[in-house]
């Protein structure tokens, strides 16, 4: 059918017109704006549904049977494949149970792979990150063990070798914060060459598990870029609490974290201002 006379006049121009109002939204009402971006922009991201969220434990009883193949059959001198990138067991979106802080012991049962300090390696493949998690603590029982809880099977999953480091400051004078980050450092690094070290609030819980606990070689990294509490936007452009992370290199050239914030507040802003 050709369509012709008045453009505007035509029967045609006009079912025409309705036909694209139709097909705006529909599109929009199906993809909306960051349908029409994805389309047009191309990204590597994965696209996540925060609506159905995984249990944190996803994905882990396959290592369990592997373990217990592993242990009772040891090859000798075997080699493993490096982990793959990005890890296989990675799921997305997290859910966050705050409301059953389960006792240690049962913390330990659900992670038969971590071993004595916090530690954990792969049994299946060799991992290309070594990371040390610090965190400075006092009189947060309920805290620290739903992110022991929570922080073990998200971490297990991105196939890190890794180590949580909990630094308790004794007695009732003032916290700081930077400074129990000083002393885990320095015990980390005694204990193991880590490649990377995690600065981590006890009361922090990641909802992603492509959020990945590792370190970028050139500069340091904010990892808690959007938290519930902060609407999931930045406070402010320099924000640099919560967890973040350095390389044992950038730490030296940082000269450490300042020892002088007793108390609340300030020590992350001055971390974050550090020429590194
Ligand atoms: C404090 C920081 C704190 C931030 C967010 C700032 O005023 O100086 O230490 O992390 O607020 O609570």
């Amino acid at each position: 059918m050709v369509c012709f006379g008045r453009p505007l006049d035509s029967p045609c121009t006009l079912a025409l017109l309705v036909g694209f109002q139709f097909a705006f939204v529909v599109y929009f009402s199906l993809g909306g704006f960051r349908g029409l971006v994805s389309v047009l922009v191309h990204s590597a991201e994965p696209e996540f549904d925060y609506s159905r969220p995984h249990d944190v434990y996803t994905n882990l009883s396959q290592l369990g049977a592997l373990f217990s193949s592993h242990t009772s059959a040891p090859g000798k001198g075997e080699q493993l494949k490096d982990c793959h990138v990005p890890s296989p067991l990675l799921v997305g979106p997290v859910s966050v149970r705050l409301s059953v802080p389960l006792s240690l012991e049962e913390i330990r049962e659900r992670n038969p792979l971590v071993t004595l300090g916090g530690r954990y390696r792969p049994p299946d493949c060799e991992p290309r990150h070594h990371t040390a998690i610090v965190v400075p603590y006092r009189n947060r029982q309920a805290h620290l063990r739903t992110l022991l809880y929570h922080l073990h099977p998200f971490l297990q999953r991105q196939q890190l070798h890794y180590s949580i480091y909990i630094v308790h400051q004794m007695g009732n004078s003032t916290f700081n914060r930077a400074k129990l980050l000083n002393v885990g450092v320095r015990e980390a690094l005694r204990d193991e060459d880590w490649g990377c070290l995690f600065l981590h609030d006890v009361d922090l819980l990641p909802e992603n598990d492509h959020n990945t606990y590792t370190c970028h070689p050139q500069h340091p990294t904010h990892l808690s870029v959007a938290m519930d509490k902060f609407r999931y936007r930045l406070p402010y452009s320099q924000y640099f609490g919560g967890v973040s992370a350095v390389t044992p290199d950038q730490y030296l050239r940082m000269n450490g974290f300042p020892n002088q914030y007793w108390g609340w507040g300030g020590e992350d802003d001055d971390i974050a201002a550090s020429p590194c």
